[in-house]
């Protein structure tokens, strides 16, 4: 069975002292929930300190990017060597470091190599844009993202796929369930056919304007194992609530 995760993209959001802040006002509501994975993913600058107040909690951390090399002169950058010990996971490929920053399919799948190497769990975020669903290749485009990005990864073990449309992220239009679930069903499917049984096991979140009412719709669908949040999870007592919402959706 996939576990049911939940993880929050804080994105460019919060200083030092306002992700000391956030994450305080967090932990107890999240801490009183089981059932999920509780991910918080600040920014690299925060990391530390989240992960220093959240010594005992069930609350895991995240990063929001990493980069290939191992060491050495890439200005900006931070490893894989650098991120272990201060998170388990780390997001990779979101639409807005591909469509903003030009981030490419190959970067994304050596990031994915680089990630799991260092013992990170990847989220990998696939999506298409508004004009490709229009055009009917929203399966396409994300079959290209799956096959491209995971070239290098031999096999699923750790691996955490989100599926996020990018006309749903921070528009307040979400997708539908059944948009939702009918990607989520093809994604599995492409990755039974590459890596087997292991698919069944692999948890498939959504993201795209997530929220505390939305939530279970999408946990309801039979390959939606969690959402990846991004602005609803800024507010302590919406992403609780979302995430109670969420953990009270059994399959
Ligand atoms: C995201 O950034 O991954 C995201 C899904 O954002 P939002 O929930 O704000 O749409």
């Amino acid at each position: 069975m996939p576990s049911t995760i939940i993880a929050g993209n804080w994105k460019m959001n919060t200083t030092l002292s306002e992700a000391r802040e956030l994450v305080a006002r967090m932990r107890p509501g999240l801490d009183s929930i089981g059932g999920v994975d509780k991910v918080v993913c600040p920014p690299f600058i925060s990391l530390a300190a989240v992960r220093d107040s959240l010594q005992g909690s069930t609350i895991r951390v995240g990063a929001q990017n990493v980069y290939p090399e191992p060491k050495g002169a890439f200005t900006g950058e931070v490893s894989p060597a650098m991120l272990s010990g201060l998170c388990e996971y780390v997001i990779i490929g979101h639409s807005e470091r591909r469509h903003i920053l030009g981030e490419t399919d190959a970067l994304i799948a050596r990031k994915v190599e680089a990630a799991l190497k260092a013992g990170l769990r990847p989220i990998l975020c696939v999506g298409e844009r508004l004009q490709e669903r229009e055009q009917g290749r929203a399966e396409a485009v994300v079959e290209e993202q799956l096959r491209l990005g995971l070239e290098k990864a031999a096999t699923l073990q750790g691996i955490v796929i989100a599926y996020e449309p990018v006309w749903a992220i921070g528009t307040g239009k979400a997708a539908t369930k059944d948009d939702a679930q009918s990607m989520m069903a093809f994604i599995r499917g492409w990755l039974s056919k590459k890596y087997g049984v292991a698919a069944g096991d692999t948890s498939l979140l959504y993201g795209g304007s997530v929220n505390a009412g939305n939530v279970v719709d999408f946990m309801r669908q039979k390959d939606v194992n969690g959402a990846l949040v991004g602005g609803a999870s800024l507010d302590a007592a919406g992403f609780v609530e979302l995430t109670r919402n969420a953990a009270s959706v059994k399959k």
